[in-house]
């Protein structure tokens, strides 16, 4: 109310209580005329609060507010204008939802809101095509029990969404999607999906390529390698140069071998996400065994390697991946650590899970090589490499197998003083006994 209301009332007031006075002069009786000239303002008040609130309740959006009289028309005017401009403003907010929801409902990608606790709130057209999502039934559902993919669950509950996930699409095996879940405003989730099957088939072949080059080349290789190792055999009498060439070729035939076989363990490792036996692996066993290999494979250079034990707890998972794992970063600690350094290899673990790690007191690795050094060839240094025969896959073995066990690998080096590497085990991968 402003201050000329204010005025107003005040003066129809004094208007009232002046006619009454009136009334009660002529009429001789004050207190009843004042009483019934109140009463007449209080009923016509009432009146105009009843008409206002009917209005209110049973108005259309357009329709005229009711006439009013004096401060009550202005009441009713003020409601009507602000109601008016709320209806401009909620119909600009609607013009422009209405926008986002049809460009949404064009993208080819699915677009999925999901509240804190992963229930569907709302979804684009493309996520019924990719992940069968119906509309109205599946609001309000959790998303895991719409997608029931075993790694979809795990990646959802991890909380960790830094790399997208690659499914095959619950409605159809042959569609693979990719999904990546960003967090937005009160911990909802926002879920990207794509369609990557075509990706994926040229990802399939270049992985079916090398694993079928691999496995053809392996009997040529062994044949060659078979008549190198009878010729040498028999290589008395022969030409001093010819057997130091023959000892060159039985080397690099050797080198090649290793290569194929590490490619072809590689494309095994690929081509299934987890591993194929489920077994609990007696982790301290097997890492007894790697270090008498270790220790054959240093000889002369006796190197010092130690075994420390904390637990024994075990592993879920495959052995012979576990071992093709473990002793890549043994045997890669002997190979670049100088003779008389040391190696030590641990296995504990803690209520983050377990850990085996390689401490060795090599030359180490620049910072700068580490987050590269579990691709697929990448080498440090090459002349270093190939004097070591080693064929640059090894990490990248490492690498995958740790993933199917729900590992990681991580790498701290100091130029000079050595490297651990520290392959860490979800409390879900252990079991203690
Ligand atoms: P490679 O077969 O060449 O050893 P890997 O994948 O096992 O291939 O290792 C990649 C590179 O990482 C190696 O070429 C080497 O330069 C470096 N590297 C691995 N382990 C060690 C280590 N213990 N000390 C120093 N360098 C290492």
């Amino acid at each position: 109310m402003n201050q000329n209301w204010h005025g107003t009332l005040i003066r129809h007031l004094l208007l009232l209580v002046t006619a009454c006075l009136l009334v009660g002069l002529i009429t001789g009786d004050y207190g009843w005329s004042m009483a019934v000239g109140l009463g007449i303002y209080l009923a016509w008040t009432l009146k105009q609060l009843l008409r206002m609130h009917n209005w209110l309740r049973e108005h259309k959006p357009d329709e005229p507010p009711p006439d009013g009289y004096g401060l009550w028309g202005d009441v009713f005017d003020s409601i009507y204008h602000q109601q008016r401009r709320d209806q401009r403003v909620h119909a600009r907010l609607q013009a422009v939802i209405d926008r986002i929801q049809e460009s949404t409902a064009a993208l080819r990608d699915a677009v999925i809101m999901l509240d804190s606790d992963g229930n569907l709130e709302w979804w684009n057209r493309a996520a019924e095509t990719l992940l069968g999502l119906k509309t109205p039934q599946d609001s309000g559902q959790p998303v895991t029990n719409l997608v029931r993919h075993p790694r979809f669950k795990d990646y959802f509950e991890q909380n960790n969404y830094a790399e997208p996930l690659e499914i095959p699409s619950p409605i159809n095996d042959r569609v693979r999607v990719q999904l990546l879940i960003t967090r937005y405003g009160n911990n909802e989730h926002l879920m990207l999906v794509r369609d990557v099957t075509r990706i994926h088939q040229l990802e399939q072949m270049r992985k079916d390529f090398v694993a079928n080059v691999s496995h053809e080349l392996r009997t040529p290789l062994t044949v060659i390698c078979g008549y190198l190792e009878t010729l040498i055999d028999n290589a008395e009498g022969m030409n001093p140069r010819w057997v130091r060439a023959l000892q060159q070729m039985q080397q690099q035939s050797e080198r090649m071998q290793a290569l194929l076989n590490d490619l072809l363990l590689l494309a095994k490792l690929e081509a299934t996400d987890y591993p194929s036996d489920n077994q609990p692996v007696v982790v301290s066993t097997l890492l007894q065994i790697i270090k008498n290999d270790a220790l054959a494979l240093s000889a002369q250079r006796k190197q010092r390697i130690t075994l420390s034990i904390v637990n024994e707890a075990k592993l879920k998972g495959s052995e012979s991946e576990l071992r093709s794992a473990f002793s890549n970063l043994v045997f890669n600690a002997v190979k670049y650590t100088q003779a008389e350094g040391t190696i030590h290899i641990r296995w504990w673990d803690d209520e983050q899970g377990a850990h085996m790690s390689v401490q060795d007191s090599g030359p180490g690795i620049e910072t700068k090589h580490l987050p590269r050094l579990t691709e697929r060839f990448y080498r440090v240094d090459s002349s270093r490499a190939s004097n070591t025969g080693g064929t640059g896959l090894g990490l990248a073995i490492v690498k995958h197998v740790l993933l199917r066990h729900r590992g990681t690998l991580e790498i701290v080096s100091v130029v000079g003083k050595g490297c651990t590497f520290t392959c860490h085990f979800a409390p879900a991968q252990v079991i203690n006994s």
